[in-house]
């Protein structure tokens, strides 16, 4: 993945698979791995002038957060398929999350649940690492997944913004 991007994508990449900065990170029960985002057009490299809307999630959830991409799965399967129906190009999309890493708690029988993200954790990540990525996508769309959560500034109202609301 790291080769995929250019050198300004991998620094900030590294700089969220590095981050401590809030507990989110800290996990009695499983290994929590920063999930930044990406191209949503697999296995293509990134031209940051080329992007056109950048979607940002909630937060990763389990198979996001083994896999260390996001929106894979289900929902990355809806997404790619919504995507398609609409005549978006998926080489021109970047899809991230508010939140890096996944918020969980304790399950029954011992297996984590996701669980909402705490404000201060959404506050903080967005403020390190979202706002990062949005800088460098100057001419794209933003379009909040889960605006309740997502873009709590924004008053949770559902709406599309030029990067830098969330600052
Ligand atoms: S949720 Fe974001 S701010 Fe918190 S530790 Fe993970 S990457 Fe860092």
């Amino acid at each position: 993945m790291v080769k995929q991007v250019p050198a300004q994508m991998g620094v900030l990449r590294q700089s969220c698979v590095e981050c401590r900065a809030c507990p989110l990170r800290q996990s009695a029960f499983v290994e929590v791995t920063p999930v930044f985002g990406r191209l949503a057009h697999p296995g293509s490299e990134v031209e940051p002038e080329k992007i056109r809307i950048v979607i940002v999630g909630e937060a990763p959830g389990p198979t996001e957060n083994k896999t260390g991409r996001p929106f894979v799965g289900p929902s990355g399967d809806i997404l790619a398929r919504l995507m398609m129906i609409a005549g978006i190009d998926s080489k021109t999309v970047w899809i991230t999350n508010a939140v890096a890493c996944w918020p969980h708690d304790e399950g029954r029988g011992g297996r984590p649940i996701t669980i909402e993200p705490p404000r201060h954790s959404i506050q903080v990540c967005s403020g390190l690492h979202l706002d990062a990525q949005l800088a460098v996508f100057g001419n794209a769309k933003v379009i909040v997944a889960d605006p309740r959560r997502a873009g709590p500034r924004r008053g949770g109202r559902p709406r599309t913004a030029r990067p830098g609301w969330a600052g």
